[in-house]
């Protein structure tokens, strides 16, 4: 695992009088082994950093190192891997979740050993291995969002960019992914950009927290200090806006 750090990025959409910021003089730091939290309003420009650090769309300023240099794709590398809030976004609903989990594997390994993967890494994330030739129409939400995570974990990355990964869920689920997610960053020592417009979700999983609104963070700290002592008006609104405890987390029930 690898620091993620993004100094300085400007993303801008259209051109001329259409043109708009969407992304403003932001720099941010993904420390090696820790889960930074982007959280703030729809269209603040989360998901346009995501997309940013991934090579989907170019940034007019700045840049984003990993490890201190720029991120290497070549000969197939993925360094970065996403997980989208749609499930059915990342699994293609034709293939069996083996084979999309395989998919991602690196090249070169034997057929035993990427069948050993795949069930390991279904495995890790509490989906019987048994279930490697079922369907993604065959699996709950949140199950394939499980398939998704190890999906992208196959590809071994150096760090997991997680973007809104509970929102479509159903909120008595919620808790259990994030939970997983807490798990898995224990035991891999995950680094993690965990999106969320939904500080209560963010604060369960992250030891920092980034708020952002209209295109720029106005706050950034470790997660308690935000929480615990709001700089920002913006922040205190969406802390005010937490509805109370999302149901099932405390109880780290698998599906
Ligand atoms: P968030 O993920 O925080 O909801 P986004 O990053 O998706 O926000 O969007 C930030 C802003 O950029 C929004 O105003 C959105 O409409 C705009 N935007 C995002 N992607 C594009 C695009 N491909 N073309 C034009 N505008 C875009
Ligand atoms: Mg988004």
């Amino acid at each position: 695992m690898s620091e993620l750090r993004f100094e300085g990025i400007t993303v801008r959409f259209g051109t001329g009088r259409a043109a708009m910021t969407a992304v403003d003089d932001v720099s941010l730091t993904v420390p090696d082994g820790e889960v930074l939290g982007l959280v703030g309003e729809s269209g603040s420009g989360k998901s346009t950093i995501a997309r940013a650090a991934v090579g989907l769309i170019p940034v007019q300023e700045g840049r984003i190192l990993l490890g201190g240099r720029p991120i290497d794709v070549r000969h197939g590398r993925r360094p970065l891997q996403m997980v989208f809030q749609d499930p059915y976004s990342s699994l293609d609903p034709r293939m069996t979740i083996g084979a999309s989990v395989a998919e991602i594997l690196p090249q070169g390994l034997s057929r035993a050993s990427r069948r050993a993967e795949v069930e390991r890494l279904l495995d890790l994330v509490h989906i019987d291995p048994a279930r490697t030739g079922s369907y993604p129409s065959q699996l709950s939400g949140g199950q394939r969002q499980r398939v998704a995570i190890a999906r992208a974990l196959a590809g071994r990355p150096e760090v997991l960019i997680a973007d809104e990964i509970t929102s479509a869920l159903d909120v008595s689920i919620q808790g259990a992914i994030l939970n997983l997610v807490r798990e898995l960053q224990t035991e891999l020592g995950l680094s993690m950009l965990f999106i969320s417009h939904n500080l209560a979700v963010v604060r369960y999983v992250a030891s920092r927290v980034a708020v952002m609104r209209g295109g720029r963070i106005v706050e950034e700290g470790p997660t308690a200090d935000v929480l615990a002592d709001p700089q920002h008006d913006y922040t205190r609104e969406l802390l005010a806006a937490i509805p109370g405890r999302i149901p099932s987390i405390e109880q780290g029930e698998h599906l």
